[in-house]
């Protein structure tokens, strides 16, 4: 039976991880079992940056964004020297299983100490909404609420001006955010990984868009790093009937209060962890899938495909 067990959080940070260490915390305490908190992701076993979680240090935290343990990359952690100097570390202090709350990343890092012995569960912290073995990721609700808020305004302002607005959202690889708020918002056109880019095209709906349609006002999402939005924007200014504007909402993103949705995602994958390390299994991730808490192990995971968004586009196309 584990005795002990640690908790960080990896990667990008996101809205809703608080509620996850609150809930691992709390469960694994609940079952005599101590929760110590690694600060700084794998950076902190390194370090040996550990603090003992008690039932009051996680009070008052499920309604922060960010993470109160902090979250940091450490490349140098996918070498094996690294990590047998952390798996070191974790038995000197006694710590005997990890909760790994990441992205994908993560999900590696912990599947490699498994391998070495130190048991570890991951849970989906990204608000990218890209890991495989889950719906939905901790963070992404809460992400989507801001981006959704965000373009509600600039539809406001964008109407009374003739104005296209080109929003940029977070979503490297996965143009979930970017789908879902487009959805969300009534924007006129999407732009993601999964629908490809060609300027051309983007130009010639808008101009149908504003002179066969006659709207005076479009909304235009993308999904990060996929071109130049400030580049575009000035090119739907000269090559069309709207006045072109780029925003990128960047890293407000990712703060804020995580909403209810997150918390619940969060405190039941946060439960599912600690009663698979009690059960003595480690190299899996949870998640939630039709809404059943479930697990899998990282490995098949990782290899899964995505879930297919082709429903969702369609209903986007069928909806402008
Ligand atoms: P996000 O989706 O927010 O980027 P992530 O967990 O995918 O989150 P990464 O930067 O890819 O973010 O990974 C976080 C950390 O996990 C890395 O800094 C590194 O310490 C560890 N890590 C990543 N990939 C591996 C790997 N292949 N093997 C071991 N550890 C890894």
């Amino acid at each position: 039976m584990v005795r002990k067990i640690g908790v960080l959080t990896s990667g990008g940070d996101a809205p809703g991880m608080n509620a996850a260490i609150r809930s691992v915390t709390r469960i694994a305490l609940n079952n005599g079992i101590e929760v110590v908190g690694v600060h700084n992701g794998y950076k902190g076993l390194l370090d040996e940056n550990f603090e003992p979680l008690t039932r009051a240090s996680v009070s008052d935290i499920m309604d922060r964004g960010g993470t109160v343990l902090g979250s940091a990359r450490l490349p140098e952690f996918r070498e094996d020297e690294v990590q047998n100097q952390c798996i070191k570390n974790l038995k000197r202090a006694g710590i005997e299983a990890l909760v790994v709350i990441g992205g994908d990343g993560s999900y590696r890092g912990g599947l490699s100490l498994t391998r070495k012995g130190i048991n570890c569960i991951g849970l989906p912290g990204t608000i990218d909404n890209d890991i495989p073995g889950t719906d939905f990721t901790i963070g992404f609700d809460t992400a989507l609420q801001t981006c959704v808020e965000n373009v509600d305004k600039l539809r406001d302002t964008s109407s009374s001006h003739h104005r296209c607005s080109i929003v940029e959202v977070m979503g490297n690889h996965c143009g979930d955010l970017a789908l879902y708020t487009a959805i969300s918002c009534g924007a006129e056109m999407v732009i993601t990984p999964e629908t490809g880019y060609d300027e051309l095209e983007v130009i010639e709906k808008l101009r149908y868009l504003g002179e066969a349609v006659h709207k005076n006002h479009a909304i235009v999402l993308i999904s990060e790093k996929i071109c130049d939005v400030d580049a575009l924007a000035k090119k739907v200014t000269s090559m069309t009937d709207f006045s072109g504007r780029a925003t990128v909402l960047g890293h407000i993103q990712r703060g804020g209060s995580p909403t209810p949705m997150d918390r619940m995602r969060a405190s039941r994958m946060g439960e599912k962890a600690v009663d698979l390390l009690m059960e003595g299994i480690g190299g899996h991730c949870v998640g939630i899938i039709d809404n059943e808490i479930a697990s899998v192990p990282i490995q098949e995971a990782l290899e899964r495909p995505r879930k297919s968004r082709k429903a969702l586009y369609r209903l986007f196309d069928r909806l402008v």
